[in-house]
């Protein structure tokens, strides 16, 4: 890759190499004028010499003077510091005033006197081998009557010329780097100048990538990047916004996922997990942050909602279904799914929605059992009774000690189906009353609802020879409904009464504790197994179903305790073992 310059580096090296590139061509340009037209002057100048003398070589050569002609060159050389030299149309030298013209050899090879004997002006720049340098000559013809009789030829040498072009040349080159220099420091400012404000692009363009929408580009006044920086800024707010929107959306989405009491599971085509909430993390028992983009295979181990999940994602229409969770016991949830579609309408995912429905679920199977327990316990009575009278009707009625005996049992049974009905109203009118919160509470005394229970009880109590002991302080009071914690109550003992053996003890105690008032029934009566004890307060529910009926138990008695306690805002709890006795507790709150 090639290594990355600042834009300052590249901008300044190529002004800095232009402006020294046009200085050194201005330069040689300028020095080469010069030098050009300063041979053009010097071949003015000598062609305006050798028209000078013209006369008096003119005179020399008519004169036959070839000495006379040689001195005048010698002559007026010196005192011109110039070379005279003097060309017949032979090319023979006879005159030249730096060498003698005998020795000198046949000069009609030279350019200038060649353009000069043919009747031109002869100019010729180039190195003399009989003065050993570089010379300058300008050879012009002579005429007599139109006839060219010699050429004259002025020559110069060139070092004159060369030294005054070398010191122009020193004074335009030191001129050169002043202004190379002069240029170098603007070119830098110049460079800096146009990077300066990409620079702060660059550095405001970093700052956005960094995740700061906050930030803003300063508005340069060059008009390209002053609008690229708005345009920046433009998109940087935009951007911050839609983020913030997202943001916003997504905190509103997870509030209302969060708060639901719903799991909700959003998976992708793969099976895997994009989100969840904690509701749905709660139901499956895994930790909500360590499942985002794990299968569901791994999340929920249970083939019914895996199986669930795959069903939702092959299907066109939402799903219903049932799913039963096996963990500390049986957990009904109630799952709907409906397929996510992009905008093509391709499955991208399914969301489900576990809904938890297993107390909805029991309260279905209780209603359930209660209209099959209500007609069963009916129907008992019922076809008794009908028997009964069926068989009067057939005749028994004449028979007076068979009437008699058969009308006891319709009475018996019409007595049972009376109690039943009348717990069952009972039970109605408390439940019906805790739904409403209608049933009044109100501070009292504990003692003398307990009393009065006893009381009720103890025509029960007597022909068993039981006793019923009271441990009650006087001052102690609660808030109730007097009647109904006296039918609670009356139903506790009526039960311990039934299940005591002859001449047995029951106690019942009140005590207040740090924030509940309890209520304690004991009895050392037959006790009850350990496997009834957490359904004993449902409706009908018996232990010991022989036993309860024998002693003309309704199944309803606990119930009743329950919902009246619950009314009270209390609880009721049991203790037992078989053979040794049972202790049934109600907890009161205190205000
Ligand atoms: P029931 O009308 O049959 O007594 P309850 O709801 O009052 O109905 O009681 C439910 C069952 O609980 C009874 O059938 C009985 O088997 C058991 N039970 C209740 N209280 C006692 C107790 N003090 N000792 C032993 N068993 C009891």
């Amino acid at each position: 890759m090639t290594k990355k310059r600042r834009l300052l580096w590249q901008l300044y090296p190529s002004y800095l190499l232009i402006t020294v590139i046009s200085l050194a061509a201005a330069t040689w340009f300028a020095t080469r004028s010069l030098k050009q037209s300063f041979l053009e002057q010097y071949a003015f100048d000598l062609e305006a010499r050798a028209h000078l003398v013209e006369n008096q070589i003119l005179k020399g050569l008519l004169s036959h003077d070839q000495k006379g002609i040689d001195l005048l060159c010698k002559k007026i050389g010196a005192r011109a510091a110039t070379r005279i030299t003097v060309i017949l149309p032979s090319g023979k030298v006879i005159g030249d005033s730096s060498n003698n013209p005998e020795k000198m050899d046949n000069h009609m090879d030279r350019p200038e006197v060649i353009k000069a004997l043919t009747g031109g002006v002869g100019i010729s720049t180039r190195y003399s081998r009989t003065l050993q340098q570089y010379m300058m000559y300008v050879a012009v013809p002579l005429r007599n009557n139109s006839e060219i009789i010699s050429a004259t030829r002025i020559s110069i040498t060139l070092t004159a010329i060369d030294e005054t072009i070398k010191s122009i040349q020193i004074k335009i080159a030191i001129g050169g780097v002043i202004i190379a220099l002069l240029a170098a420091i603007v070119s830098l400012l110049i460079s800096r100048r146009i990077s300066r404000p990409i620079e702060e692009v660059k550095k405001g363009a970093e700052s956005f990538a960094r995740g700061n929408l906050e930030y803003r580009l300063p508005i340069s006044n060059s008009e390209e990047i002053g609008s690229l920086s708005e345009t920046m800024n433009q998109m940087a707010a935009e951007l911050h916004e839609r983020i913030r929107t997202i943001t916003r959306q997504r905190n509103e989405l997870e509030a209302v996922l969060s708060s639901m009491a719903e799991g909700v599971i959003a998976v992708d085509s793969e099976e895997r997990i994009i989100n969840m909430n904690q509701a749905a993390a709660e139901i499956l028992e895994c930790n909500l942050s360590e499942v985002q983009g794990r299968s569901i295979q791994e999340v929920a181990r249970n083939t019914d909602l895996q199986n669930f999940v795959s069903d939702i994602l092959s299907s066109w229409e939402p799903i219903e279904k049932d799913i039963v969770l096996y963990e500390d016991g049986e957990r009904i949830l109630n799952g709907h799914g409906t397929a996510l579609n992009d905008e093509q309408g391709k499955t991208i995912g399914a969301l489900v929605v576990l809904h938890d429905v297993t107390r909805l679920r029991k309260l279905e199977n209780i209603r359930r059992d209660f209209v099959a327990n209500v007609s069963h316990e009916i129907k008992t009575p019922i076809t008794a009774i009908k028997g009964f009278v069926e068989t009067l009707r057939d005749g028994a009625l004449n028979r007076g000690e068979d009437a008699g005996r058969f009308l006891k049992i319709i009475e018996k049974h019409t007595n049972r189906l009376e109690v039943i009905i009348e717990d069952l109203l009972s039970l109605s009118k408390i439940e019906e009353g805790a739904d409403k919160s209608s049933i009044p509470l109100y501070k009292d005394h504990i003692k003398e609802v307990l009393q009065a229970a006893i009381q009720a009880c103890q025509v029960k109590a007597g022909p068993k020879n039981i006793r019923l002991e009271l441990s009650c302080n006087d001052e102690l009071t609660a808030n109730i409904n007097p009647e109904l914690l006296e039918q609670a109550v009356v139903n506790l003992l009526d039960n311990a009464i039934k299940h005591s053996n002859a001449e047995g003890v029951v106690k019942i105690d009140a005590t207040r504790k740090t924030d509940e008032t309890i209520i304690h029934v004991r009895d050392r009566g037959c006790g009850i197994e350990k496997q009834h004890l957490p359904r004993l307060f449902e409706r009908f529910y018996r232990a010991d179903k022989a036993r309860s009926r024998k002693l003309g138990g309704t199944g309803l008695g606990l119930a009743i305790v329950k919902h009246i306690v619950q009314a009270h805002g209390g609880t009721v709890t049991v203790e037992s073992t078989p053979g040794i006795g049972s202790t049934f507790t109600i907890h009161l709150p205190c205000d």
